[in-house]
């Protein structure tokens, strides 16, 4: 995402765009992506219509709360307060209508050569062919470990997190915090429900059935009424220490999960991603001409790095809160909120 996002931006300015992408395909699988407000501008900032495109495939996001296992309300989730500042509301959507959207956009532009199946070579290497380098290759990225090391590196947090889909429309969205873990409800498209689930021990989805049984409703009829065969299991890991920087040399740029992996509890991934795409096209367009890449990176750097970081690091303290057994103390602490 972060990739097609920058190709389009820079696309956008006038650059000629190569995506190499070392996967035969895009990758299709799906989750339902929370687009929060400014993500959604930057969209409309990254190509005609983009914008436009998103929200007809997406779903608005409202009404939703944090829940205990049985089923009392603990908060709101600040999705109103955040559709009355921005007017407009948070959108949810899948992945796969995500790329499609990017993808559609970029072949409108016309001269991006994507190819597939062509990892990128060292980025020195590429910096000797392109004027402008732009990692965006994700979690593992070798282009920041050959530019920065291994010292920031993929951390797991020791937490496995389950996401599917079912094919119904639940009655209530939000999530549920347990102890030690939790279990989210999201609308993603009519008729579907996105959702994803974390708990200890849960080494199979059978394990995982048994340990939501007696959640409330529809927490285990979710879980009973899918085929585990479409559910996807991955380790929850995030980048640690953040890094120094995002840019080197003047002419490599890091985007994405590339330059700040985060864990998915605050839903931020995506939206992040987007914002550095967007950033990165307009300070490169803001500093044209001769000699001046390296200060349109400066500027890049200087306006993503603290604030993707930022996000990184209250998406891992939610984790903690998510996931902790002191139950007692945290939920009496959501119960303060407005
Ligand atoms: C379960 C889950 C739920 C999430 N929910 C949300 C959400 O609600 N909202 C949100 O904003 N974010 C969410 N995220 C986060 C979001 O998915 C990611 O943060 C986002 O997709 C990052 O995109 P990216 O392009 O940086 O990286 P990736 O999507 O990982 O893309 C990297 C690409 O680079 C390619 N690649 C890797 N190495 C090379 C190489 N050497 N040469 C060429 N190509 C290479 C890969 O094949 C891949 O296609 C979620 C993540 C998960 C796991």
């Amino acid at each position: 995402m972060a990739g097609l996002a920058s190709a389009l931006g820079l696309r956008r300015a006038g650059w000629r765009v190569t995506v190499l992408e070392r996967r035969a395909g895009l990758e299709r699988y799906g989750t339902a992506f929370g687009i929060h407000p400014t993500a959604q501008a930057a969209l409309d900032r990254l190509g005609e219509g983009v914008g436009a495109a998103l929200r007809h495939l997406a779903v608005p996001y409202r009404d939703a709360h944090i829940r205990t296992p049985d089923g009392r309300r603990l908060a709101r989730l600040p999705l109103e307060r955040i559709e009355r500042k921005a007017g407009c509301p948070e959108l949810l959507i899948s992945r796969p209508y995500m790329i499609d959207t990017l993808l559609a956009a970029l072949e409108e532009t016309g001269q991006v050569s994507l190819e597939l199946g062509r990892a990128a070579p060292d980025p020195a290497v590429l910096a000797r062919e392109y004027d402008l380098v732009v990692g965006a290759d994700g979690i593992n990225s070798a282009v920041r470990t050959a530019l920065f090391g291994t010292r920031s590196r993929p951390r797991r947090l020791g937490t496995a997190a389950w996401i599917g889909t079912a094919d119904l429309d639940s009655p209530l969205h939000g999530e549920t915090w347990g102890a030690g873990g939790f279990f989210g409800l999201t609308p993603v498209e009519p008729g579907r429900t996105n959702w994803y689930a974390t708990a200890p021990g849960a080494t199979t989805a059978e394990v995982l059935r048994t340990l939501f049984t007696g959640w409330h409703d529809p927490v285990p009829r979710i879980l009973g009424g899918t085929d585990p065969a479409g559910w996807i299991r991955y380790e929850m890991r995030h980048l640690y220490p953040a890094l120094p920087s995002f840019v080197h040399g003047g002419h490599i740029a890091l985007v994405g999960d590339a330059a700040h992996a985060m864990t998915p509890n605050l839903g931020q991934g995506a939206c992040t991603a987007l914002l550095d795409a967007e950033a990165l096209a307009r300070a490169v367009t803001r500093h044209a001409g001769p000699g001046a890449l390296p200060e349109a990176l400066r500027a890049y750097d200087t306006e993503r790095r603290r604030a993707a970081q930022r996000v990184a690091l209250a998406s891992r303290t939610l984790h903690r809160l998510m996931t902790t057994r002191h139950t007692r103390t945290r939920d009496a602490l959501l119960r303060l909120l407005p």
